[in-house]
């Protein structure tokens, strides 16, 4: 089975009834890995034929609620369906023991279905580095420039390709590093607020890291276009906005 790198949405922060906030799924021969989660994935992973009970792994970037928000559901949706099986969740330090505390405000630890969650919360700074080696793939991580500690990923599936996403941040070296000679790199396109880049900032870091094609998400849906058109004027290469369910074989 061919990893896949899949767009479950490009959202900014505000989703609508279409388009939901940016998050991704990586199928492998060993199952699913979710990165973010911003709702509960039981609700849509099945448009596209991927099943949330294959998830044996999540990262989370960071703790904004427009990546983390749909986690206790997934959570507690998965325990129901009568997982027993421990699932793995990765992030940034800081971002993991958030997650830890909201879960026990959830009274999570008591329940009595509540199977085993590992916590992994390698130490990333702004050298990338692998944090992941699981179904083939490869996964690294750079501490990026956002509002809050975050990482921005590299995943490198067997066929040599390689995709990077920005996560949330200002332009900085450690995302050129990611996302150097990448087939695809997904970056954030905000606008001009600090910790987040604009459309033209993610075309430039596009074009200083010699990526194939640059993919922007967590921008407004309702001004995706006005988004391409100020990309290209820094990129040389193919710019696009993903369709939600749309993959990439790796
Ligand atoms: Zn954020």
């Amino acid at each position: 089975m061919t990893p896949r790198w899949w767009c479950l949405g490009y959202a900014f922060s505000v989703a609508t009834p279409q388009v939901w906030n940016t998050h991704f799924a990586l199928t492998t021969a060993a199952g699913l890995l979710l990165v973010d989660v911003p709702a509960d994935p039981h609700l849509h992973l099945p448009r596209w034929g991927l099943d949330p009970a294959q998830t044996e792994h999540v990262l989370l970037t960071h703790f904004h609620p427009d990546h983390v928000s749909g986690l206790p559901l997934l959570l507690q949706n998965l325990a129901l369906r009568g997982r027993t099986r421990p699932l793995t969740v990765h992030g940034p330090a800081p971002a993991l023991a958030r997650v830890r505390a909201w879960l026990r405000a959830l009274d999570w630890e008591p329940w009595p279905w509540a199977y085993p969650l590992r916590w992994q919360a390698a130490p990333v700074d702004a050298t990338p580095q692998p944090v992941l080696d699981w179904g083939g793939v490869r996964v690294w991580a750079a501490t990026m420039q956002h509002l809050v500690p975050t990482w921005g990923l590299r995943v490198e599936g067997p066929s040599g390709r390689a995709v990077a996403y920005s996560a949330d941040t200002a332009p900085n070296p450690a995302l050129d590093a990611l996302a150097r000679a990448a087939s695809a790199l997904f970056h954030e396109a905000t606008g001009d607020f600090a910790g987040h880049s604009t459309p033209a900032q993610a075309g430039a870091t596009a074009q200083r890291a010699g990526v194939q094609a640059l993919y922007l998400v967590h921008v407004d849906p309702g001004r995706t276009a006005e988004a391409v058109r100020q990309a290209r004027q820094t990129f040389a290469g193919p710019v696009a906005v993903p369709q939600p369910g749309q993959a990439w074989a790796l």
